[in-house]
């Protein structure tokens, strides 16, 4: 992700009622905040928020809340979102590491994880989205039959991802490391800004899906 400080972008989130700030603390009270119990769904890294907000516009049943480490890239979605406004859909800008402090116990039923950083360099390990650090935190907030996706076109991290899926004593539910070739696992696919881009550059793109 290209990052351009975008002047104003900090005071803009603050302001904006689509995002729900750390001190707010939503822990186990997103339904409260949604006003309704419809499942929650998280997007960690969401970007410009492409994915989620499409998600979001597809499945009006279904609550959605998008994480994004850094104000210049969360306003972008939340310019997109003025646009088209949705009920079902909020963000926080966060740094995923704390992502226990923000949500309960077994309060999400799904995780979803779009090329995510790949921290190339092994002291690093622990910041990639899917370690086993991570997965841990994912257990706890997950509810027993969510699961985690995860989409990627770079092989070193995918083929980390599938050991650290083992590793974590979580179940690979199904992958694939050439998804739009894959009629099963693309059904449905909603693509993301970074799967657009790297597919039209000829990468394969990878993906799975894991639960416990
Ligand atoms: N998911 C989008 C897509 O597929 O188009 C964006 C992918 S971009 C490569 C990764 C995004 O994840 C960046 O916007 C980055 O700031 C965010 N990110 C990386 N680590 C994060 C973390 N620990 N917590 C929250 N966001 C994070």
């Amino acid at each position: 992700m290209r990052l351009r400080n975008i002047p104003g972008s900090r005071e803009a989130i603050a302001e904006n009622p689509w995002c729900i700030p750390e001190e707010c603390h939503p822990k186990g009270k997103w339904h409260d905040i949604f006003k309704n119990d419809h499942p929650i769904q998280i997007e960690i890294g969401m970007g410009k928020g492409r994915f989620i907000l499409e998600l979001a516009r597809q499945n009006p049943d279904i609550n959605y809340v998008g994480i994004e480490k850094y104000s210049s890239v969360l306003v972008r979605g939340l310019q997109k979102m003025e646009e088209t406004p949705l009920e079902n859909i909020r963000f926080i800008r966060m740094d995923a590491e704390t992502i226990c402090e923000m949500f309960g116990e077994h309060e999400v039923d799904r995780i979803y994880l779009n090329f995510s950083d790949p921290w190339p360099k092994d002291r690093h390990a622990k910041r990639r989205l899917t370690s086993r650090e991570f997965f841990r935190r994912y257990d706890h907030i997950l509810k027993t039959d969510g699961r985690v996706e995860f989409k990627t076109d770079n092989s070193s991290l995918f083929d980390f991802s599938l050991e650290e899926v083992k590793e974590a004593g979580w179940r690979l539910d199904g992958f694939t490391r050439n998804l739009h070739h894959d009629p099963l696992m693309n059904e449905g696919n909603v693509m993301t800004e970074y799967e657009e881009r790297f597919s039209a550059m000829g990468n394969p793109i990878h993906k799975l899906i894991a639960s416990r």
